[in-house]
C-alpha cells in the first residue's frame, strides 16, 4: 500500500494513520522524497480503505500487491518523465532518447570529435565512462575528475548533456557540479550503499541491470533510489550472463516489455554491451525499440580499434549515423503499429 500524505502534515495526525495502520498489521515506513511523502505499507495487514481515507493530511491511498511499491506502475497513473533541462527528457510514456559516446572519456580531441558527431546528427546525451569498472585491474580505468571536468566545459558549451557512471559513494559530489544523469554500472546494481546515497541527489540515476540481477532485483535497487528521496530513475536493460559464449551477454529484450508493464520509470536498452559485438549492435538496437524501449545508449568512436575500452562492440562514426537514421525510422513505425503500448 502506498499512501500519499500531505508534505505540511501535522506530526500527530501521521501518527494516527500510522497507528491505525500498523494496528490492522501492516508495517509502515514513512518516505520523503524531493517531490512527495508517502506512507509505504508492507506486510499481511489487512484493512477497508474506506475508513483511512478521509483522515486528515492523507491525499491518496493505493493498493499496491508489488513487493516492490515506488517504482511499480499500480499506482502511479501516467508514465514518469526525467527532465534534464533545455527541453531534453527521458520520458517512460512517448518520445525516445538517444545516447551515445565512448566507452572510455580518453582525449580532449576525442571529446571534441563526438560532441561533433553527436551534433551534426541532433544526439543531445553523451555517454562516456571516467571511472571504468573493468575485470583486469592492468586495463585502463578511466581519467577521474579531471576527465569529467575537461568533458563538461566542452559538453556545456555545446549543449550536451552528459551521462557518467559514478562508482562509489565519495564520487557522487565530486562530480555533482559536472554530471546531468549518474550511471549505476551492472557490477554496482546491489552496492545498497550507493544507491542510497542517490537517493539524496537531486540529479536523475540510470540504473543498470545487473550482470547477473532479474528483473525484480533491478526494480528493488531503483525503489532503494526512489525511497531515499529521489524519484528520477531510468532503467537500462545491458544484457545478463547466461551459458551463451558466442555474445559477451545475452540482451535480454524480454525484459522491456516486462519491464514497461510493472513499473511508470523510463526503460533503456544498451545494445553495446548486451550482445559485445560490432557487427550486431544496430539490429540489436532496432530490436530493442520495437520492443518498446523509451531509449537507447550505444558506444561510438571516430576509431573504435584504438578505443581504450570496449572497442569489439563500438561504432565508427559513419555506422553510428546509420544507426541514428534507422533508429528514427524504427520509432516512427513502432509509433504508426502502436507496438509495446500497454
Ligand atoms: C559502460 O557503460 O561502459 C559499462 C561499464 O557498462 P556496464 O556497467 O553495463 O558493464
Ligand atoms: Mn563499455
Amino acid at each position: 500500500m502506498i499512501i500519499q500524505i500531505d508534505k505540511n502534515i501535522d506530526l500527530n495526525k501521521q501518527v494516527e494513520i500510522v497507528d491505525k495502520l500498523t494496528n490492522k498489521g501492516f508495517k509502515i515506513t514513512p518516505v520523503k522524497t524531493q517531490k512527495g511523502n508517502y506512507l509505504i505499507g508492507t506486510g499481511k495487514g489487512k484493512i477497508d480503505l474506506r475508513t483511512i481515507g478521509n483522515m486528515e493530511g492523507i491525499l491518496d491511498i493505493h493498493k499496491v500487491s508489488d513487493d516492490y511499491k515506488l517504482v511499480s506502475k499500480k499506482w502511479k497513473v501516467g508514465a514518469t518523465a526525467i527532465d534534464l533541462g533545455d527541453g531534453i527528457s527521458i520520458s517512460g510514456g512517448g518520445g525516445f532518447a538517444m545516447m551515445a559516446g565512448p566507452c572510455s572519456i580518453e582525449t580532449e580531441e576525442q571529446i571534441i570529435k563526438t560532441i561533433n558527431h553527436l551534433k551534426e546528427n541532433d544526439i543531445q546525451i553523451m555517454r562516456g565512462g571516467v571511472y571504468k569498472p573493468r575485470s583486469s585491474p592492468y586495463a585502463f580505468r578511466g581519467l577521474g575528475i579531471d576527465g569529467l571536468k575537461l568533458w563538461y566545459d566542452l559538453a556545456k558549451e555545446a549543449g550536451i548533456k552528459i551521462i557518467t557512471e559514478v562508482m562509489q559513494v565519495s564520487q557522487i559530489e565530486e562530480m555533482y557540479d559536472y554530471v546531468d544523469v549518474y550511471q549505476v554500472g551492472a557490477r554496482n546494481t546491489q552496492n545498497f550503499n550507493l544507491l542510497d546515497e542517490l537517493g539524496k541527489v537531486d540529479k536523475p540515476v540510470m540504473i543498470k541491470r545487473g550482470i547477473s540481477g532479474t528483473i525484480d532485483e533491478l526494480l528493488y535497487s531503483a525503489e532503494y533510489v526512489f525511497s531515499a528521496g529521489n524519484e528520477n530513475i531510468i532503467l537500462c536493460e545491458r544484457g545478463i550472463r547466461t551459458y551463451e559464449r558466442a555474445s559477451r551477454n545475452t540482451l535480454d529484450l524480454n525484459a522491456i516489455p516486462i519491464l514497461k508493464e510493472k513499473t511508470h520509470l523510463p526503460v533503456v536498452a544498451d545494445p553495446s554491451h548486451g550482445i559485445g559485438i560490432r557487427q550486431h549492435v544496430d539490429t540489436m538496437a532496432l530490436a530493442s525499440i520495437m520492443a518498446g524501449a523509451d531509449g537507447v545508449i550505444y558506444e561510438t568512436h571516430e576509431t573504435p580499434e584504438k578505443a581504450y575500452s570496449d572497442g569489439q562492440q563500438t561504432l565508427d562514426f559513419s555506422e553510428s549515423e546509420q544507426l541514428i537514421k534507422k533508429m528514427r525510422k524504427t520509432v516512427a513505425l513502432r509509433d504508426e503499429l502502436a507496438v509495446g503500448k500497454l
